[in-house]
């Protein structure tokens, strides 16, 4: 069956937070790709334009270390986008217990990806849905970031309960209390966690709530100090934690290396 007349479809890849993701042929190139099918039927007509205009702009981020978004298009009322495909994720990676990442591999995966992330955040466009499995992994091992900016186009909504529960264990703090503005700071606090859970092998900040996420965050890295952060209790979202002190950090990460603990401290600001 034909997407358009460029595209030969395959197989369905998976289920995400925007919809349905199809192996695809590309015709043209004789690539395969993944094609992600985006149902427009919910978002009115102005949002359509609008997020077409913005994927424009993502199809001119153009980096080794993030997935290439090839076409863009809509097509029988749900818009298409186009990306290269990748063999595997992070997730599945740091999931499988047969591979064994020696501290050689995580230090490359953590380059991989922070290049990529210094890259988009230099052109100013922020990820905010940084987690393992947006995290793809080609052929070759080479590791690229997925879904840049969809989260800012499409927003988050309709997340279902899982996607909701595997994306929270990422966010800053700041989001979790409900700030409005915020930067790439929230990107590189998910790449944190990305790192400490390449560390751990599983992940860091297990919270089962908003308000037990940021319990989680404090119980790890002490409750922060109006000092330290004066604009914490004007957060929309603020509600007061009983204090407790950092354990060092250390004893959190007993196999990691001290350069590995001073790159994850910046990270977490702390
Ligand atoms: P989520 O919203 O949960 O991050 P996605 O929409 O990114 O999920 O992807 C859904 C499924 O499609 C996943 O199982 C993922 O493995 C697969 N997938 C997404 N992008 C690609 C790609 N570029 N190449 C191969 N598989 C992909």
């Amino acid at each position: 069956k034909r997407v358009t007349d460029r595209y030969l479809k395959r197989e369905v890849l998976g289920e995400g937070t925007y919809g349905v993701v199809f192996k695809a042929i590309d015709t043209k190139t004789g690539e395969t790709v993944a094609i992600k099918r985006i149902r427009l039927g919910k978002y009115k007509e102005g949002v359509n334009f609008t997020a077409l205009r913005e994927i424009k702009l993502l199809k001119e981020l153009k980096d080794p270390n993030i997935i290439e978004l090839i076409d863009a298009f809509p097509y029988k009322g749900n818009l298409h986008l186009v990306f290269e495909f990748m063999e595997t994720d992070l997730e599945a990676v740091i999931r499988d217990r047969n591979i064994v990442l020696s501290p050689a591999d995580i230090k490359s995966y953590i380059q991989m990806m922070l290049k990529g992330l210094a890259f988009c955040h230099k052109k100013w466009v922020l990820h905010r849905d940084m987690k393992p499995n947006n995290l793809l992994i080609g052929a070759e091992g080479q590791l690229k970031l997925g879904d840049f900016g969809l989260a800012r186009i499409f927003g988050s909504p309709e997340r279902n309960f899982t996607h909701q529960v595997f994306a929270r264990w990422y966010r800053a703090p700041e989001l979790l209390f409900g700030t409005k503005q915020y930067g790439s700071a929230v990107d590189v606090w998910a790449a944190g966690c990305i790192f400490a859970e390449l560390l751990l092998r599983r992940p860091f900040l297990q919270g089962s709530s908003d308000i037990d996420q940021l319990g989680k965050i404090f119980a790890a890295f002490g409750t922060p100090k109006s000092s330290q952060w004066p604009d914490m209790v004007c957060l929309p979202d603020y509600v007061e934690y009983q204090f407790v002190s950092a354990p060092p950090l250390r004893s959190l990460f007993p196999m990691a290396s001290d350069d590995a603990l001073d790159l994850l401290s910046r990270m977490f600001y702390i």
